[in-house]
């Protein structure tokens, strides 16, 4: 039985150096990156030595511990891929982390706090295979970022690729609108109406950030996801990272639109989420300010941040109606929480 009133955040990035063997990495050598990276592990109470230490085990301790010391029942655990080429192969020195897909199932499988989101570029010799793989282990999600990994999710021969996936029943949660955190290799596949492929061949696509700004300068895709709803019942937009200064701009816009309808939780996670920006933009009261800044645990936090926002109750557990039922079972482990 589905637990529909369990509240499941979508968009949670799972980041490790390898130190488990998980296959992970992360390579950060742009001052900015140097910096958020420092911020995101004090905002997860993790010491700057991790980077270079145990991080894959202290990160997933504390994502596990994070979750049970919460509201939230379940996080969808993020896979990352890496930036390839349009035959395939991985882009040499481009790209700032990575995490295999064979981790997130192991994650998924010891905790039952996580559910799988896999990466796969559907541009590799093995997409289809390793999709399969994927399918077969429980995947919850595919998620990609087409501006990072340079995907023009709209090219014919990816057809058989989100064929294949609408059969499964797995959503693409697709990254759209600027980025900041993962180095850019395509601005142009940030916009959303580049995936109407996937959405025509019946892949449920949320559209993480709703198409918001990274910076104030970028593009605002809003506007052309409204329209995109408009025309497709099956796309939908997450609400992670949404409480930063640029993004909280677009909030109103998904709370007053045909968006509302189709807005599904998430965090992003470790991206911190501020409370000012909601505070600032008149989207919370002071009163409300306040009570979410007392709460330590950033996911906890977030959650309280979209409720103070008003997002509508069924946002916060849609995603459970749109991943497979084996992926909410796959877990062997007692449940927690
Ligand atoms: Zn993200």
């Amino acid at each position: 039985m589905r637990a529909t009133d369990a509240v499941i955040d979508c968009h949670f990035h799972i980041i490790g150096n390898g130190s488990s063997g998980s296959g992970c990495w992360v390579r950060v050598t742009r001052p900015y990156h140097k910096l958020l990276a420092r911020i995101m592990l004090r905002f997860f109470n993790l010491p700057p030595s991790a980077l270079a230490g145990n991080l894959d085990e202290l990160y997933l301790n504390r994502l596990v511990q994070m979750v049970r010391e919460s509201s939230v029942s379940r996080v969808v655990g993020l896979a990352h891929e890496l930036p390839r080429d349009r035959q395939g192969n991985p882009i040499d020195g481009f790209g700032s982390f990575y995490v295999p897909n064979d981790y997130v199932l192991s994650c998924a499988r010891r905790h039952p706090e996580i559910l799988a989101g896999v990466s796969i570029h559907p541009a590799r010799p093995d997409a289809l295979e390793e999709l399969e793989r994927c399918i077969q282990g429980g995947a919850a999600v595919l998620k990609l970022l087409p501006n990072c990994q340079n995907i023009d999710c709209s090219e014919p021969r990816f057809r058989p690729f989100w064929e294949r996936l609408a059969a499964a029943g797995i959503p693409l949660l697709a990254h759209t609108g600027g980025e900041l955190s993962v180095p850019v290799y395509n601005p142009e596949y940030a916009d959303p109406r580049t995936l109407r492929l996937p959405l025509e061949c019946g892949v449920n696509v949320i559209a993480a950030h709703a198409g918001s700004r990274s910076l104030f300068f970028d593009p605002d895709y809003v506007d052309a996801l409204i329209q995109l709803a408009h025309d497709h019942p099956n796309i939908y937009v997450d609400n992670s990272a949404l409480c930063t200064p640029t993004r909280a701009a677009c909030i109103r816009r998904t709370l007053e639109s045909p968006l509302r309808e189709r807005v599904v939780f998430g965090s992003d996670l470790p991206i911190p989420p501020s409370c000012h920006a909601p505070l600032l933009r008149g989207l919370i009261s002071k009163t409300q300010w306040r009570e979410c800044r007392a709460i330590s645990n950033p996911l906890e936090r977030d959650l309280q941040l979209k409720r103070a926002i008003g997002y509508p109750a069924e946002s916060f557990n849609r995603i459970t109606n749109l991943i497979p039922q084996a992926a909410l079972n796959v877990s062997t482990a007692t449940p927690t929480c």
